[in-house]
Parts: C-alpha cells; sequence; structure tokens
C-alpha cells in the first residue's frame, strides 16, 4: 500500500482486491497480537537417545487468539513474513526463550540449550546480529546455549550472504542447525562451507523410518553424514518407540517427538521436566 502514494484513495475504495484486504486484515490482527500480548511461546523437549536426559528444547510459537483459540504458526507465519512483522515477533520469540532457558538452566544447575527458528526475513534483516545480542545480554544467557534453526532454502537464496551473516554470530559463539534436512535443495558442497552445528532430520523420513526402507536409508545417511562431518543430529517428528529404536541403531543421539514430549507451555515443561 505505501507505494501506491497518491493514490491512496482510490486504492482503499475501489483498488483493493480481496487478497490485500485481507492481507491488511491480518496484519492489524498480528500487531495486536503482539501488543496485547497473545502471543505464547511453546517448548518441546529434546533428549539424549542413550542417556535419556534433557539436552534443550526448541521454542514454538502459537497464538492464543482472543476468538479464535489457539492457532499454529503454519497459520500466521506466512503472513508475518508477508507482512514483515515476523522481524518483530521473532525478536520477541528470541527474546522469550532465551530468558526462559536462562531460567531453566539455573534451576536445572546444568547446561541446557534453546532452539530458536529463523525466518527468512528475520535471518537477512540488518540488524539480526544486534538483536541476537540484545536477547543474549538481557537474559543472561551464555551464547553456546542459543541455536538458530535455518531451513536449506534460506541459506540457499544466497550463500555468501547466509555464510557472512553466520560467521558473524558464530563468532558471537550461538550454534545454527539446518532444520528439516533433506526436503530442501541441498548440495553436499554448500553444506560444508556453512558454520553449522547440528541436522535437524525432518520428519517426513523418521516417520517413515519403520515402515520405508528408503526412508530409513535416508535418515541412516543422514546420521552417518552429520558424524562424519562432527555435527549432532537430532531426529524431530519421533511419535513411536519403533522409530526411537531404530534411531538409535543407526546411532542418532538426539531426539524430539510426540513419543518424548510435545510441544508445551513453559508452566507445562516445568511441571513435566523440573520434578
Ligand atoms: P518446525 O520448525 O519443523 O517445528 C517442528 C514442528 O513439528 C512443530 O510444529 C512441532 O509441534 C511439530 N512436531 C514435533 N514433534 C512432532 C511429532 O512427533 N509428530 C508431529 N506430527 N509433529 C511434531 P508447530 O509448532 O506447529 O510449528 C510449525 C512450524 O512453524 C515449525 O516447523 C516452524 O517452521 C514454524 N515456527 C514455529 N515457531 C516459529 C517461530 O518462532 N519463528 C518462525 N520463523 N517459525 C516458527
Ligand atoms: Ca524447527
Ligand atoms: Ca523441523
Ligand atoms: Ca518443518
Amino acid at each position: 500500500a505505501k507505494e501506491e502514494g497518491r493514490n491512496t484513495y482510490r486504492f482503499y475504495t475501489a483498488g483493493m482486491n480481496a487478497r490485500s484486504r485481507e492481507l491488511l486484515l491480518l496484519e492489524g490482527g498480528l500487531r495486536q497480537a503482539l501488543d496485547q500480548d497473545e502471543f505464547i511461546v511453546y517448548y518441546q523437549p529434546q533428549f539424549d537417545l542413550l542417556s535419556g536426559a534433557l539436552v534443550g528444547s526448541e521454542a514454538l510459537l502459537r497464538w492464543q487468539h482472543p476468538q479464535l483459540g489457539m492457532i499454529s504458526p503454519l497459520d500466521f507465519i506466512p503472513m508475518a513474513e508477508e507482512t514483515g512483522l515476523i522481524v518483530a515477533i521473532g525478536n520477541w520469540v528470541l527474546k522469550s526463550a532465551c530468558l526462559q532457558n536462562q531460567l531453566w538452566q539455573e534451576r536445572a544447575g546444568r547446561p541446557l540449550q534453546v532452539a530458536v527458528n529463523m525466518s527468512a526475513r528475520q535471518f537477512r534483516h540488518a540488524d539480526l546480529l544486534q538483536d541476537v545480542v540484545a536477547a543474549l545480554q538481557e537474559s543472561g544467557l551464555s551464547p553456546d546455549l542459543l541455536e538458530l534453526e535455518i531451513t536449506e532454502s534460506i541459506l540457499m537464496a544466497d550463500v555468501e550472504q547466509a555464510i557472512e551473516v553466520m560467521r558473524q554470530l558464530t563468532v558471537q559463539g550461538i550454534h545454527f542447525a539446518i532444520d528439516d534436512f533433506g526436503t530442501g535443495y541441498s548440495s553436499l558442497n554448500y553444506l560444508r562451507r556453512f558454520p553449522i552445528s547440528n541436522l535437524k532430520i525432518d520428519r517426513s523420513f523418521v516417520q517413515d523410518v519403520t515402515t520405508d526402507p528408503n526412508a530409513a536409508a535416508i535418515a541412516q545417511s543422514i546420521v552417518m553424514l552429520a558424524h562424519n562431518l562432527n555435527l549432532q543430529v537430532v531426529a524431530e517428528g519421533v511419535e513411536t518407540a519403533e522409530q526411537a529404536d531404530f534411531l538409535r541403531s543407526v546411532g542418532c543421539n538426539l531426539v524430539q517427538g510426540f513419543f518424548f514430549g510435545r510441544p508445551a507451555s513453559a508452566v507445562e515443561f516445568e511441571r513435566l521436566y523440573f520434578k
């Protein structure tokens, strides 16, 4: 709408199509959600598959809509990305997650890490480094306990820029994970160049490891690749004991999924894991 300039009047009356009207409504809703604390961060535990120890969590955003109830990030993150509000929302998640994790690890008396999802726009934003450093400083969280999750498509959109941004952040001690690994356009040659410390095996492979030999082969190959590159590997979306057994048998050490724990509010997470 900004570019419309002097045509604003016409824009709002006749020229506005359903799509932009919907976007404007949603943008208003999202902005209000941020101002009125309608967002909440859920946390899903990650465990060490051998010892069973809690190693940390992934922060997952939810929108508690006053009328519509709990809204999945899948339903509003694309809009937030389109309107640019994802930057402010993502920053809020980052701050919340760092604060929460610092409290938890003080309580646990040992290091716990927290993983935060990055959107494309957030990752490309000029203030990213500054915002991440501010979140760490305000929370007192040690940088090496923060992991930023990035998808392959975000990395591949501009490889050189991605490497530079990641380099600046890894210098601070922050870690990177490639999210949904195996689903994007992955070039192993680029993988080698990104300063990452973790691969997350996409749920689509994990859910089929016990029924589809190809999914099993892919999951096993990702575990081997990760270990040969000295990376950690997390299997996400583990829903059954059989999947967990398979993952253990191929040497995958970290797991996340409904079988081990669903995403939960901070209060619920504490009740479940800090007894
Ligand atoms: P993701 O990063 O791949 O997160 C994992 C998703 O899988 C989460 O969905 C989680 O609840 C779900 N999940 C975990 N374990 C299982 C399981 O065993 N079975 C099944 N069927 N699902 C499982 P959720 O929370 O709805 O988030 C969806 C996506 O929204 C995330 O996918 C991520 O891409 C995005 N997202 C969530 N929070 C944020 C955020 O703060 N910022 C950004 N930019 N994106 C976010
Ligand atoms: Ca993720
Ligand atoms: Ca994922
Ligand atoms: Ca995903």
